[in-house]
């Protein structure tokens, strides 16, 4: 933690990578914002999933709860499979090998729970791979005008984390331009009324925190096992 303070103070991004997980039954602990994680696994890249090289590789922040990592992948495949030519799911901050504070970078992340997800875009050409989180736009551009907000592959993406039945989705942070734009594309996809009825109640801006105009952040729940030392 002082090591990450005086980087911070040098003006260089902290990163955690001597960090190791703890062995033993993984678990989260404790609350996002204040908590922890046992057996934590690190993202591994694969074609579905990549860390977003720019920033976020090199911080080591890729572990999370098993399920979590689990669910990114699959969300990733889905993708995919719902859209071809999709790259991969751009991952940002994830968590550390054992969880805690994530300053200062976040105020939560810290039980294994949470993930930041580059959005998917496109360029004149067609699909693009982020190299970094991005920022849209109510009008679905990003800052510099050449890239537009990927509704197709955002809303597989929320379509396809709302209906994993291996996680309980507690939020998907976004913006409320995005959220309305996603909507209208799973309507317009004639999108199933219980997936749609699921992403109204779960993509959310949140009133405490910076309007996620540049990421998803999803937050899964606690499990039933987990429930005593874990707080949604
Ligand atoms: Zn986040």
């Amino acid at each position: 933690m002082v090591f990450a303070v005086l980087m911070l103070v040098l003006g260089a991004e902290p990163t955690f990578c001597e960090e190791r997980p703890s062995k033993g039954t993984p678990a989260s602990v404790g609350r996002p914002a204040k908590g922890r994680v046992e057996g934590a696994v690190r993202l591994t890249e694969t074609t579905a999933v990549r860390v977003l090289p720019k920033r976020h590789r090199a911080r080591c922040l890729s572990w999370a709860t098993p399920r979590l990592i689990a669910a990114l992948e699959r969300a990733g495949r889905e993708v995919q499979k719902a859209v071809p030519d999709s790259p991969a799911l751009g991952v940002g901050n994830l968590g550390r090998a054992r969880g805690g504070s994530l300053a200062p970078y976040s105020h939560s992340h810290q039980a294994g729970r949470d993930g930041d997800l580059a959005f998917y875009a496109l360029d004149a050409q067609g699909p693009v791979a982020l190299e970094d989180l991005e920022r849209f736009d109510g009008a679905l551009k990003s800052e510099d005008g050449k890239l537009k907000f990927d509704v197709a592959r955002n809303w597989a993406l929320v379509a396809a984390l709302v209906s994993d039945e291996a996680i309980e989705l507690k939020w998907i942070f976004v913006s409320s331009a995005l959220k309305d734009a996603l909507l209208a594309q799973g309507r317009k996809s004639r999108s199933s009324p219980k997936v749609l009825a699921a992403a109204e109640r779960l993509l959310h801006q949140p009133s405490d925190a910076p309007p996620h105009d540049d990421h998803f952040h999803v937050r899964i729940r606690c499990t039933q096992a987990e429930r005593e030392g874990c707080g949604d």
